[in-house]
């Protein structure tokens, strides 16, 4: 059964009240949206939360407007993370359903899906009609709950798939583990087909990466650290899409990060399996050379692979085989990673980072063209049945301001996350989002950016 494409705004936040908001030119800006092949200058109108027009750069003359001065930077369509992880409830101490959405419209995001590995997990109705109530009060931007397939996580007896989906999942997932049993995930897709809802698999043989605390090659040779094989995760690939072609089920799969992963994919695409799938910003940038410096800021699982794997990533993102990036933000305290790193947690922050980190390592290289980057980034609701961010006339306003002359030392002015666990953390970075529009309400603007306008 398919989903009916639902609207950004359909999910909870602060902004769900529907006040209203003041009318928006952004003069003079490059409107960069590859799905509607535009690629000029404008002024965007936004008038009563919608795109209401683009107009010839110097033309829009709205009465009560803001008018943004933007000559010089670019309109893109936002961006839609549909993996996250907001450890609420029972984590809040590294981050909450205000921070990480604000670490989300800080990161130029229109909407956000959370994951459900909590404490305790998302697998009650009411655990998912409590989290709505909290984000409508304290989320920035649009943000949807998945629940758990299996019960507490324990991979044994299924949830009550169609009760969750009734109380507002956007769809199911285990993430933090794999789902060990195959033929428990067989009759999880049974009901998937039923209840509509997608399924989002972290894929991973547990008896395959046991022991393993990062990639399995020679760096982890060289420092004499337990590996996690690539083939950990494309065996399960295969197997799941084995299973979800036979019960003619929709699968996603989470955070690829191998080449191995990338063909499981394509090869089950090419046979007309139901299956999409994300790769996130730390494994199309970094590999396991970083690794060397025992820094457990990389370590996260799946781990940061070999050259040879970030490539067929980057090329998978380019054919479209990967259908979305994802950054499986991962906020963690720092006692749980300044530790010894075959002690530490795995995990990475990643919102207020992906559009710099990717511009900076792909775009400005010549390696990645920016609309392929917009592409992907702005498409992580599909999977999900959400509508994509669109820049024509008649669409929710959902739109990110970027300067991408802007150079920073990420993380240098403190993170909108409460936690700092970022991979890029000091880097310096080109591209910085100034303004973040989503679902017709202005959600973020960058400090330096505010006082500017004001
Ligand atoms: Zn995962
Ligand atoms: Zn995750």
């Amino acid at each position: 059964m398919a989903t009916e494409e639902r609207a950004v705004a359909s999910l909870d936040w602060r902004g769900s009240d529907g006040a209203p908001q003041r009318d928006l030119v952004i003069a003079g800006a490059r409107v960069v949206d590859p799905r509607e092949e535009i690629d000029a200058a404008h002024d965007v109108v936004v008038r009563g939360g919608e795109v209401a027009e683009l107009a010839e750069p110097g033309s829009a003359e709205i009465e009560g407007a803001e008018v943004i001065d933007a000559e010089g930077l670019l309109v893109l369509p936002a961006f839609f993370d549909p993996h996250v992880h907001l450890r609420t409830p029972g984590r809040e101490d590294e981050e909450d359903l205000e921070t990480g959405s604000r670490a989300a419209a800080a990161g130029g995001y229109c909407g956000v899906l959370a994951m459900a590995n909590t404490q305790p997990p998302v697998d009650t109705a009411a655990d998912v009609a409590a989290l709505r109530e909290r984000a409508r009060e304290q989320a920035a931007i649009p943000m949807g709950f998945l629940a758990c397939v299996t019960q507490g996580m324990r991979g044994e007896e299924l949830t009550e798939m169609a009760e969750l989906a009734d109380a507002g999942a956007i769809g199911f997932t285990d993430d933090g583990l794999p789902i060990r049993n195959a033929r428990i995930l067989r009759r999880a897709l049974q009901y998937q087909r039923l209840v509509g809802l997608p399924i989002a698999l972290h894929e991973e043989d547990p008896e395959l990466s046991a022991g393993g605390s990062m990639n399995e090659g020679a760096v982890s040779a060289l420092l004499g650290i337990g590996g996690i094989p690539s083939i950990s995760e494309s065996t399960m690939i295969a197997r799941d899409a084995a299973i979800a072609a036979f019960e003619g089920a929709r699968i996603h799969v989470q955070h690829l990060s191998a080449v191995e992963s990338v063909a499981a994919v394509e090869s089950a695409k090419a046979t007309g399996v139901e299956i999409t799938c994300e790769a996130t910003p730390h494994h199309l940038t970094l590999t396991d050379e970083e690794v060397r410096s025992l820094d457990a800021r990389f370590k996260m699982n799946p781990p940061l692979r070999s050259e040879a794997d970030r490539q067929a990533l980057i090329e998978a993102i380019r054919s479209g085989a990967i259908d979305c990036i994802a950054t499986d933000h991962a906020p963690h305290s720092s006692d749980e990673k300044e530790v010894p790193f075959e002690q530490a947690a795995m995990g990475v922050i990643g919102l207020e980072t992906a559009f710099p980190a990717l511009y900076t390592k792909l775009v400005l290289p010549g390696v990645l063209e920016l609309a392929t980057l917009v592409r992907a980034l702005s498409a992580g609701g599909e999977p999900f049945g959400f509508a994509l961010p669109r820049l024509t006339p008649g669409n929710a306003a959902n739109l990110v301001l970027v300067d991408t002359e802007a150079e920073w030392d990420a993380g240098a002015d403190g993170w909108e996350s409460r936690s700092q666990n970022s991979c890029f953390a000091g880097m310096r970075l080109r591209g910085r989002v100034l303004m973040t529009v989503a679902a017709g309400r202005v959600a973020y603007r960058q400090r330096s950016f505010a006082m500017g306008v004001a």
